[in-house]
């Protein structure tokens, strides 16, 4: 589908540009080569396009061309203008990606799943595509479920997954922004420095910043940590139950949603 080539081919430029200035300008100076960590996340970001390309990885668009059809959700009752069902399609997926992000974290079932992702020892534009494709899956559900109550715009559900995947590679990505410049993009987007907060080793920290692309959620619903306990350079990153990288391998990552342990107090 051309929607999937446009999307994958934004998708790649974000990442190149990210990768590069991050070669160039780095915020944290990485203890563990990228050969190591590299292969694994990209071997996952691999595995889930196959997963997806074989099963759900295109229904996002087609259910909300379904429920547009069929006069489904919220968006679909009256006769609004494009516009406003866009912003307010993008809006509603953007809060709606954000509890669920929050439900990853508390649900002990789905923090299995979700605990791959925060298992990586570094944090860069890598990590953002770090994810048990069960996980991958299980979101992609939630989001067509989520697409059909509220009738989503079909065009703004293409440019709600383009954003989504550049402010992620953004937000993960080691790239060192003056710190003047970053508050005052906080007040809109999430930036490197909130999210690596959201992937520091201490549980509470772990448990904050849960937002994507904008930034109001946290702030809103009381979620929201400015700076880490640690200085940003040398704040620890990962899961404390998780500090060797041989632990974190990629077939590891597939397996630790299954081990016994796997639970929230294993951390
Ligand atoms: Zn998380």
């Amino acid at each position: 589908m051309v929607e999937n080539i446009v999307r994958l081919s934004i998708a790649a430029g974000i990442f190149a540009v990210m990768v590069t200035w991050e070669a160039f300008s780095p915020r944290r100076s990485q203890q563990i080569n990228r050969k190591r960590r590299w292969p694994v996340n990209l071997g996952l970001a691999f595995s889930n396009m196959v997963v997806m390309r074989f099963t759900i990885g295109s229904l996002a668009f087609l259910s909300a061309e379904w429920a547009a059809e069929k006069g489904y959700g919220l968006l679909n009752l009256g006769a609004l203008p494009n516009v406003m069902t866009m912003i307010a399609t993008l809006l509603i997926l953007d809060f709606a990606i954000y509890c669920q992000h929050i439900v990853m974290h508390k649900w002990p079932l789905m923090w299995r799943l979700h605990k791959v992702h925060h298992a990586d020892l570094e944090f860069d534009a890598t990590t953002a595509v770090r994810f048990h494709p069960l996980e991958i899956v299980l979101s992609m559900i939630y989001k067509v479920i989520c697409i059909v109550i509220i009738g989503a715009n079909p065009m703004a559900v293409i440019a709600f997954e383009i954003i989504l995947n550049g402010a992620a590679t953004f937000n993960h990505s080691n790239v060192n922004i003056p710190q003047k410049i970053d508050r005052m993009l906080r007040w809109i987007m999430v930036t490197p420095d909130m999210h690596r907060i959201h992937h520091s080793a201490e549980p509470i920290e772990t448990d904050s910043n849960y937002g994507f692309s904008l930034s109001w959620w946290d702030r809103l619903c009381g979620t929201y940590i400015a700076e880490p306990k640690q200085p940003q350079t040398t704040l620890t990153i990962g899961l404390n139950a998780f500090r060797k990288q041989e632990d974190v391998g990629f077939v590891q990552c597939l397996l630790i949603p299954f081990k016994i342990n796997a639970n929230r107090s294993v951390r």
